[in-house]
């Protein structure tokens, strides 16, 4: 597809209103994890599972050339032939090559999305080729003239009654839109293809370098007719689909049906190991003939992948979409909108390395980093990351837009510079105000405020309180630097004080070093690394000085980004890095630090009865630092609270930065399904630990639902202290 002169947001705003993609998509993303965790159900480990499939496949990558080598050497020993493409031009005139010296007039090709890749089908159909998908979502699809939107069930976004109007056209006859009668009429229409076809070409989920054989996992046989009835079989394999040895095929058959559809099995899986016998008519008897086995080895990018240290990890997908059944984003807009074959954010991955990086650009922004799919992908790929790293290497590479470099250079490197700008901002935004909202914005802006009032700065910030607030013990247990971040610092003073309160009650001598600054997480997901480092530098030397025992936050993103961002953005710099690593350790995230604290006090004891309280997990705390336990332990023993679960506590509120700003579109229908749980989960009050999602919820909830009420845990916790009462 051309991508240089898509419109990303009209084609967004396309799929936001089809409400067949709509509804197919939110009914899949509804039910797919209980099937897929039903599924697990018999594997004792699924995170040992999950980390064979990782560390076979990273091994393998490590080895790629070895393993290509002697993946050929097996298919020559068994008869086949070898060719390795280098991009999809090589790879299409091998195959019409092939056609023309073995006369090859009629093909079934059977699911291979390296095939889709490189749009082979019409290519072969301009050199004068009959070429038939088989698969059966495929074939939908060439009927619909369109491209697949999701690498498992391609057709997901389409209804029976469109797919029936599809069948009617080809057949010419009208097909009811009865499922089991339109499944029977497919497979009537196709097997004469299978028949008369002088060649078939598959793909392959697996080859194997110790035999040659290649793997394929199906659900209708339709693979299985196009590699053993035609003469011919074309196999078309990336080198990431390579394994050693066939016992590693085993981790990826466990996980792979698994996560892909909640499958313990799917109901095909062929081996195909050299070219196997085929019978054919001659002078009225049948006789065994050999097949032609020919098997494209094909890169079109792969191989620049496996040799880059970070992408290496693209190698351990094994193509099974769990990532896309889980993405806010993709259960809302489908595939198409990315552009390519490959969707969600393993899409835009493969886009930048198969296609270009121009591609990857327009799609970069379609993902929020909420670290669902890290969290159930079989080979554990940092999906987030990797789409974080890209977005670096695009600024490295072209730099910032100007707007965007002149405000990080200037404004969110200059700590003073930056504040002076949020004092400003607290006294222009009094036009606009109403108590701590901005519910009504002007003009243009007026869709950021519709179904979600803005939060105000507030009028003094929490540096400027800290004098009221502060108490030095005279035998502290401990002495903690609090880390701010600017949600907390020009937002929400008052979480940062409760935190001071609860914090102080601990006993503990809490100090606010002045020179701290956002912690430059902002920056970094605009890919601009320069800034971030300046950033970092300026926060390490600030906390450095303050000689604390602990550095605390009650933000996890800003937590997140102290643990691991600094430290891998000093990893080339020994100096800075062993900074980074010394004072990231010392970082702990609010609620599991208080946790820890009032159970050494033996005061984490479970209180029954008062106003219903629900937990909202952020995607940073959950599932960025692991942490959901302990924020739950706090509020089953704050006394007169509840706690009631909500469905779905762990999804994204839709905030995700400036994406919640910028996208406002896609981020709303996130918060208003966030909103929808909060209500049917019967809470008065939804409890949070993350200020950014605070910010959004509250916003939804002062909208959508103004009788519920949201508050920080420390909050939460600084209500029961005796001062408080
Ligand atoms: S990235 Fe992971 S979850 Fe996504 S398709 Fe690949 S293996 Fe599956
Ligand atoms: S991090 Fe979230 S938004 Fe990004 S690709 Fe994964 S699931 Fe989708």
């Amino acid at each position: 597809m051309e991508t240089n002169n898509r419109n990303i947001r009209n084609e967004i705003a396309e799929k936001l209103d089809d409400k067949v993609l709509r509804g197919a998509l939110g009914r899949f993303a509804e039910a797919y994890p209980t099937a897929r965790a039903k599924a697990y159900e018999n594997v004792p480990d699924v995170d040992a599972l999950r980390e064979q499939v990782k560390n076979m496949k990273h091994n393998t990558v490590l080895n790629i050339e070895a393993v290509a080598d002697q993946f050929e050497a097996s298919v020559v020993k068994r008869g086949g032939k070898v060719f390795r493409a280098k991009n999809g031009d090589d790879l299409k005139q091998y195959l019409i090559d092939l056609c023309k010296a073995r006369g090859v007039k009629r093909i079934v090709k059977s699911k291979s999305m390296a095939t889709e890749e490189i749009h082979l089908n019409h290519s072969l159909e301009e050199a004068g080729l009959h070429v038939k998908e088989t698969d059966l979502g495929e074939w939908i699809l060439s009927l619909a003239g369109q491209r697949p939107s999701h690498m498992v069930m391609p057709a997901i976004h389409l209804n029976k009654e469109q797919i029936a109007e599809y069948f009617s056209k080809e057949m010419h006859r009208d097909i009811p839109t009865d499922i089991a009668y339109m499944v029977q009429a497919a497979r009537q229409q196709l097997r004469q293809e299978f028949v008369l076809a002088d060649m078939g070409i598959s793909g392959a989920n697996f080859g194997i370098a110790e035999n040659g054989a290649i793997g394929l996992v199906t659900n209708e046989g339709n693979a299985r007719l196009a590699t053993t009835l035609p003469p011919i079989h074309v196999v078309i394999i990336g080198y990431e689909k390579l394994i050693p040895n066939i016992r590693d095929a085993a981790p990826i058959l466990r996980t792979l049906p698994r996560n892909a559809t909640g499958q313990l099995m799917t109901s095909y899986m062929t081996m195909v190991s050299g070219p196997t016998p085929y019978m054919v008519k001659e002078d009225g008897q049948w006789v065994e003939k050999e097949k032609e086995l020919h098997v494209i080895l094909f890169d079109n990018g792969r191989l620049n992948a496996a040799h880059d240290k970070k992408f290496q990890q693209i190698y351990q997908c094994v193509r099974c979409a769990s990532c896309l059944n889980v993405c806010p984003i993709y259960t809302m807009v489908g595939g198409h909108v990315y552009g390519h074959i490959y969707a969600g954010g393993i899409g835009a991955i493969l886009t930048a390395f198969l296609h270009t990086m121009e591609d990857f650009d327009k799609i970069n922004e379609l993902c929020i980093g909420c670290r669902k799919c890290v969290e159930i992908c079989p080979g554990k790929i940092d999906i987030p990351g990797l789409i974080e790293e890209l977005r670096s290497r695009n600024v490295d590479d072209k730099g910032l837009p100007l707007g965007a470099k002149l405000v990080f250079e200037n404004v969110l490197s200059n700590r003073t510079v930056f504040h002076t700008l949020l004092r400003l901002a607290a006294i222009g935004q009094k036009p606009v105000k109403e108590g701590k909202f901005i519910r009504h914005l002007p003009l243009f802006l007026a869709g950021l405020a519709k179904d979600r009032s803005l939060p105000a700065v507030a009028d003094t910030p929490l540096r400027d309180r800290i004098g009221k607030i502060k108490r030095t013990p005279a035998k502290p247990v401990k002495r903690v630097a609090f880390f701010a971040g600017c949600n907390i610092d020009f937002i929400f003073p008052e979480i940062g004080e409760s935190a001071f309160k609860v914090l102080q009650d601990l006993n503990m001598d809490v100090v606010f070093p002045e020179g701290q600054n956002c912690c430059g997480k902002p920056v970094l997901g605009m890919g601009d690394r320069d800034t971030a480092k300046k950033i970092a530098r300026k926060n390490i030397e600030v906390f450095e000085a303050a000689n604390a025992d602990v550095i605390l936050s009650a933000c996890p993103t800003c937590a997140e980004t102290w643990h691991q961002t600094y430290v891998e953005l000093f990893e080339d710099d020994p100096a800075w890095s062993q900074r980074a690593k010394a004072i990231g350790h010392k970082m702990r995230e609010f609620t599991s630090f208080v946790a820890e604290q009032y159970a050494a006090q033996k005061r984490l004891t479970k209180t029954t009865g008062g106003t219903k309280v629900t937990y909202h997990d952020s995607c940073h705390m959950k599932r960025g630092l692991g942490i959901y336990e302990e924020p739950r332990q706090l509020l089953d023993s704050a006394k007169g609270y509840e706690l009631v679960e909500m469905h779905n506590c762990d999804k994204c509120c839709g905030m995700a930065g400036a994406f919640g700003v910028k996208y406002t579109e896609l981020s709303m229908p996130i918060l208003k399904q966030k909103i929808e749980a909060i209500k049917a989960s019967g809470a008065e009050v939804v409890a949070v630990g993350c200020p950014a999602c605070l910010m959004q919820i509250q916003g939804g909830l002062d909208k959508q639902a103004p009788s519920i009420k949201i508050k920080h845990v420390a909050e939460i916790l600084a209500e029961g202290l005796p001062d408080n009462k």
